[in-house]
């Protein structure tokens, strides 16, 4: 998607705080932090939200799932942390390109807002 902020900062065409890196995903922090710690982690592949994704990308969505965990542990977030995808208009997704929130460092509050 050429106008995608997300695919532009996957491909380094757009400049982030890059936390870890692979073939398929990217983590970075966020231009806004909620937290002391906020990072998103990204598919490389294009995918607007979790209403975009099928079957062929069962696999990527386990190996971010995974990978969202050593990131977890690499940014020493063993007091626990929070991973939230916001999908579609109600729950306020603004970039529409599929990201995860890990946001710790700090108390949570539930239900969220
Ligand atoms: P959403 O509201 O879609 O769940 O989350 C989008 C997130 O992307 C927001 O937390 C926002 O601060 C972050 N964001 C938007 N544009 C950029 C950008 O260009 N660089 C980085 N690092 N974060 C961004
Ligand atoms: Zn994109």
């Amino acid at each position: 998607m050429s106008d995608c902020i997300f695919c532009k900062i996957g491909t380094h065409d757009i400049p982030s705080n890059v936390v870890y890196e692979d073939d398929k995903l990217i983590c970075f922090h966020d231009l806004e932090p909620q937290a002391p710690v906020h990072v998103l982690v990204i598919p490389k592949k294009h995918l607007t939200s979790l209403d975009d994704v099928s079957e062929e990308d069962k696999e990527l969505l386990g190996h971010i799932m995974f990978k969202i965990h050593e990131i977890a542990e690499s940014l020493g977030l063993e007091g626990g942390y929070r991973v939230v995808s916001n999908n579609g208009e109600d729950a306020f997704q603004t970039v529409r390109h599929l990201h995860f929130h890990v946001i710790g460092k700090r108390k949570m509050l539930w239900p969220p807002g």
